[in-house]
């Protein structure tokens, strides 16, 4: 199937208040251009460098709508690359990250829309805060001027068994509604990114109101 059929077939399955960011990391511009003249407008990217490449080769002119959305990890010397362009990082999975995100945007005046990343898959290795972490912090929410907080991002377990991964998806959403009730002040707070190609119609399920679709899009990542 094509680029364009692909993205037909998902939006015709996705909820409306549903946002879909098509995940075009390790794929060439030209199938960026693909999505959106299919009428995709929200892209996703893991990487600083292949961002800024991908910026420069799809103009602002020919793609005016076109929005990016940071998903991978964001070291902090690589801000610059990434900050000035994208409408959403959702990958803030660190304290320090956080702290230096809200200096650049001091230094820059610039205010950065974030999800924080938080850890739910029975991995160790996935990145991200631990739910009281994300308490913590955002009890100090009021003084990251520059940082507009919109909601958590989450990856499930990477197993094939989908009770594991809607019992991820299950406590990501409780969580959420937990935070929106303990900081009723953070309207902007109202986001849940989870969902890949592999498990999104159980994310949806499950209250995401973003999914990321990367190989169910554009094919296997070269
Ligand atoms: C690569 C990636 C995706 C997309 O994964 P697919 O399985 O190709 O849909 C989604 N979210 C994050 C954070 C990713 O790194």
């Amino acid at each position: 199937m094509s680029i364009a059929e692909n993205l037909a077939d998902i939006k015709a399955r996705l909820p409306e208040n549903v946002e879909l960011v098509a995940v075009s990391k390790f794929h060439p511009a030209d199938a960026i251009k693909q999505a959106y003249g299919a009428g995709q407008r929200i892209f996703g990217e893991s990487r600083p460098q292949e961002l800024a490449a991908k910026i420069k080769e799809l103009g602002r002119q020919e793609f005016p709508e076109l929005q990016w959305h940071f998903i991978g990890h964001l070291q902090t010397n690589k801000l610059k690359l990434v900050l000035p362009y994208v409408a959403m990082v959702e990958s803030v999975d660190s304290l320090h990250l956080l702290d230096e995100i809200q200096k650049w945007g001091e230094a820059n005046s610039h205010i950065t829309d974030v999800l924080l990343e938080v850890h739910v898959a029975a991995e160790e290795s996935k990145q991200g805060f631990w739910e009281e972490e994300i308490i913590e912090l955002l009890f100090n929410a009021s003084k990251y001027s520059k940082i507009r907080f919109r909601g958590l991002m989450a990856m499930a377990t990477n197993t094939p068994d989908e009770s594991i991964i809607n019992a991820d998806f299950q406590r990501v959403d409780s969580f959420m509604a937990y935070l929106k009730e303990l900081f009723p002040e953070l309207k902007d707070f109202n986001q849940l990114s989870m969902g890949m190609s592999q498990d999104w119609p159980l994310a949806v399920k499950n209250g995401a109101t973003i999914i990321r679709i990367g190989s169910a899009i554009f094919g296997e990542r070269i």
